[in-house]
């Protein structure tokens, strides 16, 4: 009998083999190319006396190598003899980067990346513009990331990526069956781009990169269709770097004070007539998914764009993440896909617990001379930051997250086979406003996120919570040759 093999996520039906494959024969390794009926990412994996045999589409056989990968560190020398059969329970398995509020150079990206896709995630959601800083080179608009790419205050040295590199992050994320999901948030969030380009605002005053944390009312101007030229070239830009037929455009948090005493945004409501600034925003963010149906792209919003309107536009889904059920499972009967980010389970900036100290913030020049902050203040720094997370957070552990029924409750209750498919899987955000570097970004993520991989990967009845940790103890010896440091203390776990 073998017992709980250590691997996360857990395989939908592992089969004992009998005997053992040996060293001299693991080398022997024949990969059949096909796609098996669970899917591209379905795969076989059968290890024997003679050697290992895979069977799926290519990203099924990069999963397979994963398993067995896994399996080699449980097992450094003779492997069991096994029959396993996998397939996803999700077809969406996601976590997200703010890179923003702190950003994160190329090879942290990559770190974070590699590291994902060894647990089977393969979404990517790239967050690249927000108050904090606008991070994605846009050559017709050089100001983005000259002026709103400077996060350590005015003068200090612009923290953004080149498009370069971000091919080169594409071609890496692919490489691993990771697919990139960029988001550029629309109307709000916009602080950076309007310190850079005034006259996108509806004030027209220059602002400096927002270096405070909330929600601002600095929206792009509804009203004046240059400002509608100036997202539509950006998005132009954007969809020729990212092959991904999803484009994230936000649309959360929208605070409308600006647009309310706006001249152009009310002569924009009066002529449409409009009585309220959320159906403005719903026009606005019609306009643009339906720019973006026209590339062939889809569109993804956070739920709260929903404001109880229809959109005329047909190609959009809903990322989940708390509020307004009623407007998202309407949009969900009418056939839109669902991503559960529900901040009851699964947002990683949380803490684990109620004593978890992890999370401080750091300036971007404090950052560069990072020996210069003395354990006194990296302390208040961590203090300060507990004290601000607790006024809006909840701790969210293993526990929590193994537990956690990834249909929401407003779904379950309607848990018919059309509500049942508009759930296309689970998204684990890290807001980075208390995550200043990567190995805050890895205690946050692990193992957060391998957890919240396997309730997305594994079927309800191949799971078992009571053997998680353990599991994945095992894999996380591959964590040395990734080059990670700061995987969450062991105490914090479950709280
Ligand atoms: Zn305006």
């Amino acid at each position: 009998m073998v017992q709980k093999l250590k691997l996360v996520p857990y395989p939908a039906l592992v089969r004992e083999g009998g005997g053992v494959c040996p060293p001299a024969r693991q080398g022997n390794v024949m990969e059949h190319v096909g796609e098996l009926p669970g899917g591209p990412e379905a795969y076989e994996l059968d290890i024997t006396p003679d050697g290992i045999q895979m069977t799926g589409a290519p990203a099924g056989i990069l999963y397979a190598r994963i398993t067995l990968e896994q399996l080699k560190l449980e097992f450094p020398a003779e492997l069991p003899c096994l029959h396993i059969e996998d397939a996803p329970r999700f077809p969406y398995r996601g976590f997200m980067l703010d890179c923003c509020r702190h950003f994160f150079s190329e090879p942290d990206v990559m770190t974070l990346i590699d590291a994902a896709s060894f647990y089977k995630i393969n979404r990517f959601h790239w967050h690249l513009s927000d108050d904090q800083g606008w991070r994605v080179e846009i050559e017709k608009y050089p100001r983005l990331t000259e002026i709103g790419a400077q996060t350590g205050g005015a003068a200090s040295r612009p923290e953004f990526y080149t498009k370069r590199q971000i091919r080169r992050i594409v071609k890496f994320a692919q490489d691993r069956n990771v697919e990139i999901i960029p988001e550029i948030d629309i109307p709000g969030h916009m602080t950076a781009a309007i310190a850079a380009y005034p006259e996108l605002g509806c004030t027209g005053q220059t602002m400096p990169v927002a270096t405070d944390f909330g929600v601002f009312p600095n929206l792009i101007c509804a009203g004046r269709e240059e400002c509608f030229k100036f997202l539509t070239d950006v998005l132009d830009e954007l969809c020729e770097l990212f092959p991904s037929k999803t484009i994230h455009i936000g649309g959360d948090e929208a605070a409308k004070e600006h647009w309310k005493s706006c001249p152009y945004c009310q002569a924009k409501m009066r002529e449409l007539g409009f009585g309220d600034e959320d159906t403005l925003q719903r026009w606005y963010s019609d306009r643009i998914i339906q720019y973006l149906n026209a590339k062939g792209r889809e569109a993804r919003l956070w739920s709260d764009a929903f404001t109880g309107n229809d959109f005329q536009a047909e190609q959009y889904s809903i990322q989940y993440w708390m509020g307004n059920p009623g407007n998202v499972k309407y949009q969900a009967a009418l056939g839109h896909k669902i991503i559960c980010s529900d901040t009851a389970a699964y947002y990683m900036d949380y803490p684990y617990a109620a004593d978890d100290r992890a999370g401080s913030r750091v300036s971007a020049e404090d950052r560069a001379g990072r020996e210069k902050i003395s354990p006194e203040e990296d302390l208040r720094n961590r203090e300060k930051a507990a004290e601000q997370l607790a006024r809006y957070t909840h701790p969210i552990n293993l526990d929590t997250i193994l537990e956690h029924d990834p249909w929401p409750d407003w779904l379950a209750g309607g848990r018919t086979p059309a509500l049942r498919s508009a759930l296309l899987g689970i998204e684990a955000p890290l807001w980075t406003e208390y995550v200043p570097d990567l190995s805050t970004a890895v205690q946050r993520l692990f193992p957060r996120l391998p957890a919240v991989a396997e309730v997305a990967w594994t079927p309800e009845l191949s799971r078992d919570n009571a053997s998680f940790d353990e599991r994945y103890e095992s894999t996380a010896a591959q964590f040395a040759r990734r080059r990670l440091k700061g995987a969450a203390e062991k105490r914090l776990w479950h709280g």
